[in-house]
């Protein structure tokens, strides 16, 4: 058995290499882990191989967005396809209207899709969008939960007992911050109707959009209920906002997306991650009357939107051919995969006399070394007790062959077999009685 991080001397050379020309040795800190994160070589399937020749069963897939794995065969000869006769051009393409029409097709709640190259860039479009559309300045959003890197959308993400106070209440995430952004964004608990509720009676008038993952993965990866979210979007509509759903994750919960699962209709949808088979990727997905703020065939656009790489035909048919590949059976796969893994998981916790509980739907899940009844983000904000047992777990797993995001999150992909699920489970199993032993 490897030992982390003992066992990876290539990567730990690379590192010091990176230390030279990169701040901290590092270009996303979502990747780093202490003392140096695991330098990929390649990936097939639902594994990965590191440089130093370890291989890992991998469940965080790039952060949910590899739900085909590595090297998915329809993605691969659909750039291959496309290489050749240029990747990015200054004009529109066919594939971006036949992505665009996949995308229409399954998601009920968008008539149109625009384009962008990342999550962040989706959702900053998102609530832009809104307030070119309602012309008010202000969104709200949930404590805790992540979506991407617009100033306006990092907002109480990493509240902490010491400064977040009684909500609603804005914390700054970056230093630098400035005070107009946290007074134009309004965080609210998770799961919580009356409180979102007395949010837009006191401040409606002024608010834009609300901006939801229904299943926010930083803020705990727990599930929405369905009667808070309609009662959200009540609320919502009732002042003349909007509502935002950002699926950049939860798209890969169904065919439809979450908002599928949970038969609930948002005014616009960020999407990522997924649609783009690999490729850098963002989208707005909503109703023609809100996305003609981006329309330019009549004069300047209330919401002009470029974007240099938006829309290259090699993101387009990698996600054509990703999207054409995630079947209907492909989900009650995945479903079913993420239903072994939970329950084995939640089991092995019980086993070894562990506190805790394993969270989530269909190919995700996340395990909280918490008893507490688990709400939102508050309920499930770790202690530094809890905290250490996340970290030897985490590396735990990386000794047993499974990659996961360091704070406890697993994204499952279709490749994986049931018996991969199983070795997956036996090594989850392995690493909690350690957990527990120490
Ligand atoms: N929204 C959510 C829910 C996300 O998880 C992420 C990224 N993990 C983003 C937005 C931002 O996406 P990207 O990293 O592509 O900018």
């Amino acid at each position: 058995m490897p030992s982390y991080p003992g066992s990876f001397p290539k990567s730990r050379q690379l590192f010091e290499r990176a230390r030279k020309v990169m701040p901290g040795g590092n270009t996303r800190t979502t990747v780093y882990i202490d003392p140096f994160p695991i330098y990929a070589e390649r990936g097939e399937g639902c594994r990965v191989w590191d440089v130093d020749g370890n291989v890992f069963y991998d469940c965080i897939n790039n952060f949910t967005s590899m739900i085909h794995g590595y090297a998915q065969p329809e993605a691969v000869a659909a750039v291959n396809a496309q290489m050749p006769h240029g990747s990015a051009f200054g004009a529109p393409t066919l594939r971006e209207i036949e992505l665009a029409e996949l995308l229409v097709d399954r998601l009920p709640s968008a008539d149109q899709i625009r384009f962008a190259n990342s999550g962040t860039e989706a959702v900053m479009m998102a609530i832009k969008a809104a307030r070119a559309f309602t012309d008010r300045p202000k969104i709200v959003k949930i404590e805790g939960a992540y979506h991407g890197s617009y100033d306006f959308a990092e907002v109480s993400l990493d509240s902490a007992p010491a400064n977040w106070g009684d909500m609603p209440n804005s914390t700054a995430y970056a230093r630098g911050t400035p005070r107009g952004v946290l007074d134009d964004v309004i965080a609210v608990p998770f799961n919580d109707a009356e409180a979102a509720e007395a949010v837009f009676s006191a401040h409606g008038a002024e608010i834009a959009a609300v901006l939801i993952d229904p299943m926010p993965n930083r803020a705990g990866l727990i599930p929405a209920r369905r009667d808070y979210l309609e009662r959200l979007v009540k609320a919502a509509h009732a002042a003349g906002a909007l509502v935002i759903f950002d699926e950049v994750i939860s798209f890969r919960l169904g065919y439809s997306g979450a908002q599928g699962l949970w038969d609930i209709t948002p005014d616009l949808t960020a999407l990522g991650k997924i649609i783009g088979g690999g490729f850098p990727v963002g989208a707005i997905a909503g109703r023609a009357e809100v996305m003609a703020v981006f329309d330019p065939t009549r004069g300047k656009p209330a919401l002009p939107h470029g974007g240099t790489f938006t829309a290259n035909p090699v993101t387009m048919r990698a996600g054509i051919a990703a999207m054409q590949a995630l079947t209907r059976d492909s989900f009650a796969h995945l479903d079913a995969l993420g239903e072994t893994l939970r329950e084995g998981t939640n089991a092995a916790l019980k086993k070894h006399g562990l506190p805790g509980s394993c969270v989530g739907l269909g190919s995700l899940f996340k395990l909280h070394f918490t008893d507490n009844p688990i709400s939102d983000y508050r309920s499930v904000y770790p202690s530094a007790k809890e905290k250490t047992k996340l970290d030897r777990f985490h590396k735990g797993l990386l000794d047993r062959g499974v990659l996961s995001a360091s704070y406890g999150l697993f994204a499952l992909s279709t490749p994986m077999t049931v018996a991969d699920a199983e070795a997956i489970l036996a090594a989850i199993d392995d690493t909690l009685a350690e957990v527990a032993r120490a």
